[in-house]
């Protein structure tokens, strides 16, 4: 059920150089329940009082139950010219923002039987992914699933969360991290790196029908060439779960 509340600003970094990770905390001190892979609303008001809102995943890494978190963190990618973007590129800690959430069905499913999920994002598109670590975690050990994250940037730079992504991959051998770079190669290339776009990573990592259920997050373009390289390679349709990054204006 979503709930409207001021979300105030604890803390942020620049994640990558038009990337900001901000943590906030709701005003009124109550946690915050949510499903890893759903995301929140922010609601403002244009320049001319129009009331506008957008959409930004939970980034929030939780225990790994459905129990609240502290802490509603965010990866905001800056576009220019974007209304939203000014008012989070510009906003300081110990200032208010207006939220209401959680929504969105782009989570785990509990009943699913997979041998396999392939995680697929670019951009901030990761961050549903970051926030589904701990869920991971449970479901690897206590149904031996595989987990391939396909993460596209263009350079090691704008791979958002590459060092906890890496960090848990080497803690957890199901797990396998494979970045994508379109456009400059790591200075110190990963046996799992990859160069080109998400789309030829994923080929290679040839989907199976049977075994695999595959998250796209992220550029709209992307998600629907995944999906229908996924949908050829055989994959049902509820087996592709989708979540696309448009503009909600
Ligand atoms: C379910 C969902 C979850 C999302 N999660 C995130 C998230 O975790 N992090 C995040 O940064 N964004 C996320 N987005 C996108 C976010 O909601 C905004 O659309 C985005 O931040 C741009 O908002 P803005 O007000 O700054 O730009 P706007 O004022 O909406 O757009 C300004 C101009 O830029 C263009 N534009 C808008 N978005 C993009 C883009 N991505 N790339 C290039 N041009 C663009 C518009 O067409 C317009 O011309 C999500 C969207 C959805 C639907």
């Amino acid at each position: 059920m979503a709930d409207h509340f001021s979300l105030r600003l604890a803390d942020s970094r620049m994640l990558a150089p038009s990337v900001r990770h901000m943590a906030f905390e709701r005003a009124d001190g109550t946690p915050f329940a949510f499903i890893p892979g759903q995301f929140v609303q922010v609601h403002f008001h244009y320049a001319d009082g129009k009331p506008t809102k957008r959409s930004y995943s939970v980034a929030t890494i939780g225990a790994g139950d459905s129990s609240p978190v502290q802490r509603v963190e965010m990866a905001v990618s800056y576009v220019d010219g974007g209304a939203a973007t000014a008012l989070l590129g510009n906003l300081e800690t110990g200032q208010t923002i207006e939220a209401s959430g959680p929504y969105g069905r782009f989570c785990l499913m509990d009943p699913d039987a997979n041998r396999r999920y392939l995680l697929v994002a670019t951009g901030t598109g990761v961050t549903p992914y970051r926030s589904m670590l701990p869920q991971l975690k449970v479901l690897m050990a206590a149904r031996d699933v595989d987990v391939a994250l396909v993460y596209g940037a263009r350079n090691e730079d704008e791979l958002l969360y590459g060092a906890e992504f890496e960090a848990f991959a080497n803690e957890n051998p199901r797990f396998q991290f494979h970045a994508c770079l379109s456009r400059t190669p790591r200075a110190q290339p990963r046996p799992h790196d990859r160069s080109g776009h998400v789309q030829v990573a994923l080929a290679d990592l040839k989907p199976e029908p049977e075994h695999d259920i595959a998250y796209l997050c992220g550029n709209p373009n992307m998600v629907d060439e995944a999906f229908a390289l996924l949908k050829d390679a055989g994959l049902p349709i509820p087996h592709i779960r989708r979540e696309k990054y448009i503009s909600s204006r």
